[in-house]
């Protein structure tokens, strides 16, 4: 029996809660958004990220990057602006910019994506403790939350994160199995005390509240087992939390037309095994146009 706390997230709740475009809206009233990802040797993750960010309908997107890496990603990226972050060992060193001017120019930040592991990671502390706007943790950041997770505790603007079954593990200290056997309980618990948004994702990607509360979701395949489509995600939930003001709704609503891409797919003459994320990005228009 599905505890009261728990709901699957069906078309209905997307179609009644997904942003609208007023006609008299402009770019800066769809959010401006700060995705920090990419290294050297991860490329492609930050544009997948950012193209999936813009087609979800941001008003202004910004890759902060390593200079070192910046050359090839601007290449794939015709309408994001850059921040160019001092680079060692081919991944970002340093933020270079303060938390007081990150809030001013950006409604929400997205970190993680194809960062790397070489550095410290220290400017996502500095992010957790004074950015108080709309943070979203992946990947590589959330490699890194792991040694700052007590400044989670006192943070109190939104956090969320976006873990995999491995990176929920490691974040908890606890095996894949023991995770996937206790998904509902562990990630409610996780929730509860750091006070997060936390995206546990797989086949049923399960979102949960700060407050315990559980929202399934039904959409995606098989397909979706491959690199890069999470960080496509990524730059989903960015986009549309700067565009609707329920978090969990947003969330929500971001994951189900994840999914959704990908049964796009292969309902309409993709084969599975040779659906790759960017083609999620591609198909996005055609997957909105069905639900509004
Ligand atoms: P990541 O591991 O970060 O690249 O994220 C993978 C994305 O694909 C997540 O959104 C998962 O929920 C989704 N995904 C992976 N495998 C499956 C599957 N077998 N069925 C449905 N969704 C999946
Ligand atoms: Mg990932």
């Amino acid at each position: 029996k599905v505890s009261s706390k728990r709901h699957l997230w069906t078309e209905e709740d997307v179609t009644r809660t997904l942003p609208v475009r007023r006609p008299s809206s402009h770019k800066g009233s769809h959010g401006k958004g700060l995705i920090i990802a990419g290294s050297k040797s991860m490329t492609g993750a930050p544009i997948l990220t950012t193209r999936a960010c813009h087609r979800l309908g941001a008003g202004l997107v910004t890759l902060a990057t390593p200079c070192s890496a910046h050359p090839a990603i601007a290449s794939q990226l015709i309408e994001a602006t850059f921040h160019l972050c001092p680079s060692k060992n081919g991944e970002i060193d340093d933020l270079n910019i303060s938390n007081d001017v990150l809030e001013k120019r950006y409604d929400a930040i997205a970190i993680g994506p194809g960062l790397g592991r070489n550095n410290n990671g220290f400017f996502i502390e500095a992010l957790i403790k004074g950015y108080h706007k709309p943070l979203i943790i992946d990947a590589d950041g959330l490699y890194y939350l792991k040694y700052f997770l007590p400044g989670l505790l006192v943070r109190k603007q939104v956090t969320i994160l976006t873990p995999h079954l491995g990176e929920f593990a490691y974040l908890t200290n606890e095996s894949i199995k023991m995770i996937e056997k206790n998904r509902f309980q562990l990630s409610k618990e996780f929730a509860e005390k750091y006070g997060v948004y936390l995206v546990l994702k797989g086949p049923y990607t399960i979102v949960t509240t700060p407050e315990g509360h559980q929202f399934i979701n039904t959409t995606g395949n098989s397909s979706l087992a491959k690199g890069g489509t999470g960080d496509v995600l990524t730059g989903m939930v960015l986009a549309l939390i700067m565009q609707q003001k329920d978090v969990q709704m947003a969330i929500s609503n971001a994951t189900f037309l994840h999914g959704r891409a990908a049964d796009y797919l292969t309902e309409n003459g993709w084969n599975s095994l040779s659906v790759v994320a960017s083609d999620l990005v591609n198909v996005l228009p055609q997957v909105l146009d069905q639900l509004q």
